[in-house]
């Protein structure tokens, strides 16, 4: 027994291990947690999974999931792995030529293809580049970098439901340039133009004029030239992952259990414990009870692990809403047939709350997924159409096309020549959809995706606050549930995203600071950002928080004038005048006295009742008396013009004048936290 709270962290991806190192970094959370990560896979990582593949005499380190992170879009992670215990660990390399390449199938015999860089911008096979083409994407981007003024909310297809007289072929643009690029960039074969908005977009193509020192160049993506300012982790995502567990268990031995399948989770209405119950890759179960639970799992295996007899109570009142049922692949989790042996009780949705994608990628050495009018393989990936004939966006069916990431490119080395990552948005069917050849698959692996931006899911992520367990702020309908949510569905699904997430929920659920507190504005805004929509008007909140305490001190000084005014109403009267004052007078103050009461009790009843709705109306009506009282205090100030002012009633004035500052203060962040709350 170590006398330590008990914390379960379930899932050994970016998130989860984040969340891990945050905690062993603070002195503080070390010695006050035990720490116990529950992950399904025989090694850390998650979608930042790392597969070593043999091929041409060379073992290549490819990642599976992601392929890409960049300084200016993660900050955060960049500022982590320039600490000195990373920065040897995990090695990044600079990606500053992202060509991008769609291909779909031809139009009257013509090869309609295009890249973003010269050698795909001319010639027969590029009949879509057209100067007309180019003149469109160039406007779009303008206008993504004016969108700062107005427009950031605004989705695309509201946008191009009306768009403005420059774009005059936006129909064939918006089908061949655009929903391409935002399918690679959203989730592939979704282009989601009615969930994206131009606020995700304007980081991403917007020409920043950053001085050099700061070594972000701009734009990320762009139509008509490769996207710079990116990176790789050299040595593959799942490095970086590793590179915290290590980091974390050198500072403080945690108990991570590999290959662990957790199968439920749910809370004790009474003690508030949390028990987690998993099973080993022999099918062994255990259970364990824990002070704090923490789930970096996506939402469809949130909602298996929290539908439980057990967890009853919590499902019907609270999870149901939030959560709700996960969507399962043709009633099977796992289309390669490596079942997830979820529970029998756990249902399933045609609807779900959280919208997520299924997703598929391969590993493998078929160049036939590349398209037959394409085969020049000088781009680092490629949007393929071509196999995806239909007429639902120009002549193809978006839904059906995928990507291939040209790994020879990709890790700009020519061993890799003949190796290949193609990913798609769906789980394609063997049997009708294009596919590599089974036999040069060297790797296939099924995901779940949360989507890239934060845009997306905003309505389910926006009220995921209401069911996290009780934090460092609170809102009106939470339970004292002990389990919380992390990870990239949370905020957006990325690299940046699983830390921030950690990050935000460390602050949250454990009072650990941001150890990466930066003079870096870009990671000060994006964690600012990111936990306002895990936590909406968290700023806000936690001011007010801080405030409570000078309110606190109020009631206490009030409670000794009450005492005084009542007790002795002339030693009260005295820190104010030299002047006696006998009779009705001093009887009147006993009275003043007496109302004190009512008011601090009035004041205190409204603080302990963690109602900040009812605390506001009681800071409004006080503000117009801290007025009054301001008003009156001038009044007699003027109307006695040389009369020395006493210590006591200049310490009055102060005080008021103080409290009104900060009630003010209190007031206007409590408007903007309810805004923020009402927004989400
Ligand atoms: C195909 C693809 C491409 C991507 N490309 C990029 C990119 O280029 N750049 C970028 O920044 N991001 C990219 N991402 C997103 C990025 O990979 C994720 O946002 C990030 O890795 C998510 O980390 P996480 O910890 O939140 O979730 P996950 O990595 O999903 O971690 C959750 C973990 O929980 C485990 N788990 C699930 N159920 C259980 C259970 N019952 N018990 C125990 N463990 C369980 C899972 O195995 C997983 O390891 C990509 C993702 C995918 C899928």
């Amino acid at each position: 027994m170590t006398g330590k709270k008990k914390v379960c962290i379930i899932g050994g991806g970016a998130t989860g291990v984040a969340l891990l190192w945050i905690l062993a970094q603070d002195k503080k959370a070390r010695e006050e947690w035990d720490i116990t990560l529950i992950h399904n896979q025989p090694q850390l990582g998650g979608h930042s999974l790392t597969y070593g593949v043999k091929h041409n005499g060379k073992t290549f380190d490819i990642d599976i999931g992601v392929q890409f992170i960049a300084p200016m879009l993660y900050p955060n992670v960049h500022e982590m792995l320039k600490r000195p215990e990373f920065k040897s660990r995990v090695p990044v390399t600079d990606y500053n030529e992202l060509r991008i390449a769609s291909a779909f199938p031809r139009e009257n015999g013509k090869q309609m293809n295009w890249g973003n860089f010269p050698e795909y911008q001319q010639g027969e096979k590029f009949a879509l580049y057209t100067e007309a083409m180019a003149k469109e994407g160039t406007a779009f981007l303008k206008f993504v970098g004016r969108s700062l003024f107005g427009h950031l909310g605004q989705s695309l297809s509201d946008f191009f439901h009306a768009p403005p007289p420059d774009f005059k072929h936006h129909k064939r643009w918006v089908n061949y340039f655009l929903k391409p690029y935002l399918s690679i960039i959203n989730g592939y074969g979704a282009a989601l133009m009615h969930e994206t908005i131009f606020g995700d977009l304007f980081p991403l193509f917007t020409k920043f004029p950053l001085p050099a020192s700061w070594k972000l160049p701009t734009p990320l993506g762009s139509f008509t030239q490769p996207g710079v300012g990116w990176q790789r982790f050299t040595k593959g995502a799942r490095s970086w992952v590793q590179a915290m567990a290590h980091v974390a268990q050198e500072l403080t031995a945690s108990t991570i259990h590999h290959n662990c399948f957790a199968q439920a989770v749910w809370t004790d209405p009474k003690t508030r414990q949390v028990t987690v119950q998993w099973e080993d890759a022999s099918n062994k179960r255990y259970e364990a009870t824990f002070d704090t639970a923490v789930l970096t799992t996506d939402m469809w295996m949130n909602s298996a692990l929290l539908q439980n007899e057990k967890n009853q109570w919590l499902w019907d009142s609270l999870y149901a809403e939030y959560i709700g049922y996960g969507l399962k692949y043709e009633g099977k989790y796992s289309p390669t047939g490596k079942d997830w042996k979820l529970p029998k009780y756990v249902k399933f949705s045609d609807k779900p709350i959280w919208d997520l994608m299924w997703g598929m990628c391969y590993i493998h050495s078929d160049s036939s997924m590349l398209s037959p009018d394409l085969m020049d393989q000088k781009e680092t990936l490629q949007f393929n159409a071509y196999y995806a004939p239909g007429d639902t966006d120009g002549n193809y069916d978006l839904s059906k096309t995928f990507t291939t990431y040209i790994q020879k490119n990709v890790l700009n080395d020519p061993h890799a020549d003949g190796l290949y990552l193609t990913m798609y948005g769906y789980i394609p069917d063997p049997k009708k959809d294009t596919v590599p050849d089974p036999k040069k698959v060297y790797f296939e692996e099924p995901w779940t995706h949360g989507k890239w931006t934060p845009a997306f899911m905003s309505g389910p992520k926006g009220q995921l606050h209401k069911a996290q367990g009780v934090g460092s702020v609170s809102y009106s309908g939470q339970v004292d549930t002990n389990v919380y949510f992390a990870g990239n569905n949370t905020v957006a699904d990325s690299e940046e995203g699983a830390l921030v997430s950690a990050l935000a929920m460390a602050e949250y659920a454990f009072n650990v600071k941001n150890p990466l507190a930066t003079s870096n504005p870009l990671a000060w805004f994006i964690l600012h950002t990111y936990r306002n929509v895990m936590f909406p008007g968290y700023t806000a909140k936690r001011i007010m928080k801080l405030l409570r305490g000078i309110f606190y001190a109020e009631v206490a000084l009030d409670a000794y004038a009450a005492i005084l005014d009542t007790f002795w109403p002339a030693r009260y009267i005295a820190q104010y005048t030299s002047q006696t004052v006998t009779g009705m007078p001093l009887e009147m103050i006993r009275w003043f006295g007496d109302n004190l009461v009512a008011i601090l009790l009035i004041e205190l009843i409204a603080l302990l009742s963690k109602r900040d709705d009812v605390l506001a109306w009681v800071f409004r009506a006080f503000l117009v008396g801290d007025v009054i009282q301001l008003i009156s205090y001038a009044h007699y100030i003027l109307s006695n013009p040389g009369v020395p002012l006493t210590g006591g009633f200049i310490f009055s004035i102060v005080v008021v004048a103080f409290l009104a500052v900060v009630r003010i203060i209190w007031l206007l962040s409590y408007r903007n936290a309810v805004k923020k709350e009402k927004a989400a």
